[in-house]
């Protein structure tokens, strides 16, 4: 994760506490940072100023709000338009299979980008999720290989593949699919095509002349995520080649920042639909634009997550937990304790969710925040309800005492099986994890 980068900018939003506005002279050093994350992330260079231009225009002179300190409000400016940039509300995001059957999903990308394993993916989500009747055909006649690989990833589906070889013409292979598609009864029809290493004009002209036979409702665009600057000349190609509906990034479980993104969007102006997650078959999900940006940037609102952590996070105490937990030394209800306090005192569960680097709490995003932090609070009692005794060794706890923690807390016995249980768990996990997630963030960020 971009330490540096988190590093200066919660510097720079030190120096700059005590402004009450952004001015062009605060803002300038700051956007230089995140122009550097920018190009680290491997956005290509006109798409950085642009967006660099634009967010300074966005934050000049804006009032800074309340408590936050024109850092915090120049950081919030620069996820939004980010978030913004890489597509987020714009409509057109889901899949369009509104088309006289088969609705046909043509792929373009170079070779490597992961447009076989992509194709694959959506046929099983149309067919797992959505019910469609999926057929998948292969129009890369220069490799035998990649043909074969389609039969294959196509069964792991559960969806049909359609037979193609390396002597047939691609367009050839694409209607004698989309014929049988039709006489099937088939409700989408996915067609994988050939890639080059590079763009080039007998590839353009192979594939325009593919959707020109097929017309499909979607057409594509498979960009890696870890394709660096090049991605935006690679995308404009295709984007003139062919009226793109559509792009998947893929490969986003990769370490790259995923700059790519943001260069497609820009030259193609097309949403992004999908994110590829991993190489297996269900490692596809819709594309999350929010989620995406704080990516690139690499600090998600991380800066105001260090002031936090840092104002009122009791360092030395979550270090010991550290340590103890480092040391194999047990877990214990007090450790469970001191744990969820510490998240209530961050500001509560959704806000420290809401400021994590976006890959961290993604998992975690789907959790209703309102409820979690009213279970925090009831646990806090359950915990408070018991001796000390019972804290250090929780295996000592009858039912008859159960009963009392819970009349005690203003809960349900069942309430106090619940925690004992999750303590269990969290005590294994401790065990298996040495060095502690959240202690080990907590301890970055602050030291
Ligand atoms: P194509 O040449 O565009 O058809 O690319 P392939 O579908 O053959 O994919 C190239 C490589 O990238 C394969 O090894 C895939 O397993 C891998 N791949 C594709 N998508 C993803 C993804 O989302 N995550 C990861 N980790 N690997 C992927």
């Amino acid at each position: 994760m971009a330490s540096a980068l988190t590093e200066k900018l919660s510097r720079l939003v030190k120096e700059m506490r005590g402004q009450a506005r952004i001015t062009e002279a605060n803002v300038t050093d700051m956007l230089r940072e995140v122009r550097m994350a920018l190009l680290e992330a491997d956005v290509a260079l006109p798409v950085v100023r642009d967006f660099i231009a634009r967010v300074k225009e966005k934050a000049l002179g804006q009032e800074v709000l309340g408590s936050l300190s024109p850092g915090q409000a120049l950081v919030g400016i620069v996820n939004r338009e980010l978030a913004t940039t890489m597509g987020q509300g714009l409509p057109g995001a889901e899949l369009n299979l509104a088309a006289q059957p088969p609705a046909v999903v043509l792929m373009a990308g170079l070779q490597g980008t992961g447009k076989t394993t992509t194709t694959a993916k959506l046929a099983k989500l149309l067919t797992e999720r959505r019910k469609k009747k999926v057929l998948t055909v292969s129009a890369d006649v220069y490799r035998p290989a990649a043909i074969e690989q389609l039969k294959t990833v196509t069964k792991q589906a559960g969806a049909e593949w359609f037979p193609s070889t390396g002597e047939q013409k691609p367009v050839d292979i694409a209607r004698a699919a989309l014929d049988h598609a039709k006489r099937h009864y088939f409700d989408v029809l996915l067609v994988d095509t050939a890639g080059r290493l590079a763009v080039d004009e007998a590839l353009m002209q192979e594939i325009r002349e593919l959707h020109a036979a097929l017309n499909p409702v979607e057409t594509l665009f498979v960009v890696d995520a870890m394709q660096g600057q090049d991605a935006m000349n690679v995308a404009k190609a295709f984007g003139e080649a062919l009226p793109l509906t559509g792009i998947v990034l893929t490969k986003t479980d990769g370490d790259s920042r995923g700059g790519a993104a943001l260069s497609a969007r820009h030259v193609t102006g097309v949403p992004i639909k999908f994110a590829g997650t991993s190489e297996k078959i269900d490692g596809l999900e819709v594309f999350d634009a929010e989620r995406h940006a704080g990516r690139v940037l690499g600090m998600g609102d991380i800066v105001a997550l260090v002031e936090q952590v840092t104002a009122n996070v009791d360092m030395a105490a979550a270090q010991k937990l550290a340590a103890k937990v480092k040391s194999g030394e047990s877990f214990d209800l007090n450790d469970f304790l001191a744990q969820i306090q510490q998240m209530n005192q961050m500001g509560g569960l959704s806000s420290l969710m809401d400021k994590l680097p976006t890959q961290m709490s993604a998992k975690a995003g789907q959790v209703d925040m309102d409820r979690a932090e009213r279970e925090i609070r009831r646990k806090q009692g359950i915990i408070h309800s018991m001796t000390a005794q019972e804290r250090r060794k929780p295996e000592l706890i009858k039912a008859t005492r159960k009963r009392r923690i819970a009349s005690g807390a203003g809960v349900q016995v069942q309430e106090v099986n619940r925690l004992l249980n999750e303590f269990g768990q969290m005590q294994d996990m401790m065990k298996k994890m040495k060095g502690g997630g959240l202690m080990k963030m907590m301890k970055r960020m602050g030291g």
